[in-house]
């Protein structure tokens, strides 16, 4: 890392979020946060720690520094695979594939998450193709993917996409399930949910009572 990429990452104390840390430590996953001894097992074992920008260990150093805006904006969390290598290995017993889990669903609520990078916006369309016909479509979802990260693509794909269709491995048709209003009720309660949850860590950690 040269100098210049050194001071980009020096931070203020008004530029970070001291409740950041006790946000994610108020969930199930995060209780053990604080016992983390930077030992970097986690990132050793991470199979694909090396395309992140930042490690597993850094994640969770920089949530413990109150980097916020740094940490949900990162591209570790949506390349985490979800092999729970970390988790087992952690010394500490720390959740750590649990924690990115916490830090995607944070990063879309907030809005914060990379735009054009294609597994945040995979994630992002699936959820609103599924609230719309309660059925994915892989043919759809992949044309939407490629129109909001690189239309380019799209066009180098479309030979393949249409070999598929033929060999009637890819459907253009829309599925719907009958009971979407119930679906879309579903999700709304979960939403709900999650947004008291969230009101109720934002309380705790800024030591009001709830
Ligand atoms: S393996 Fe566990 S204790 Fe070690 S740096 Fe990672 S989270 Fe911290
Ligand atoms: S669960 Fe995610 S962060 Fe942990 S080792 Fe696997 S890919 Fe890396």
């Amino acid at each position: 890392m040269n100098v210049g990429q050194r001071w980009k990452n020096i931070r203020y104390e008004a530029e970070v979020d001291p409740k950041f840390v006790e946000e994610i430590a108020s969930i199930p996953a995060g209780q053990r946060l604080f016992d983390c001894i930077q030992c970097g097992t986690c990132s050793g074992t991470c199979p694909v720690s090396h395309y992140m920008d930042q490690t597993p260990r850094k994640i969770i150093a920089m949530i413990r520094a109150g980097f916020r805006r740094e940490v949900l904006a990162s591209v570790t969390t949506w390349l985490c695979a979800s092999c729970y290598s970390c988790s087992v290995e952690c010394p500490q017993e720390i959740k750590i594939t649990d924690i990115m889990y916490a830090l995607k669903r944070l990063a879309i609520q907030e809005g914060v998450y990379p735009r054009r990078f294609p597994i945040s916006v995979l994630a992002r369309e699936f959820y609103r193709f599924v609230l719309k016909t309660g059925r994915n479509n892989e043919a759809r979802l992949t044309m939407r993917l490629f129109l909001k990260t690189n239309l380019f693509r799209l066009f180098g794909q479309t030979l393949l996409g249409l070999k598929l269709w033929r060999q009637g491995r890819m459907r253009l048709r829309v599925d719907r399930i009958k009971s979407k209003r119930e679906l879309r009720k579903i999700i709304k309660v979960l939403d709900e949910q999650l947004a008291r949850k969230k009101f109720k860590a934002k309380a705790i950690s800024a030591g009001e009572a709830v």
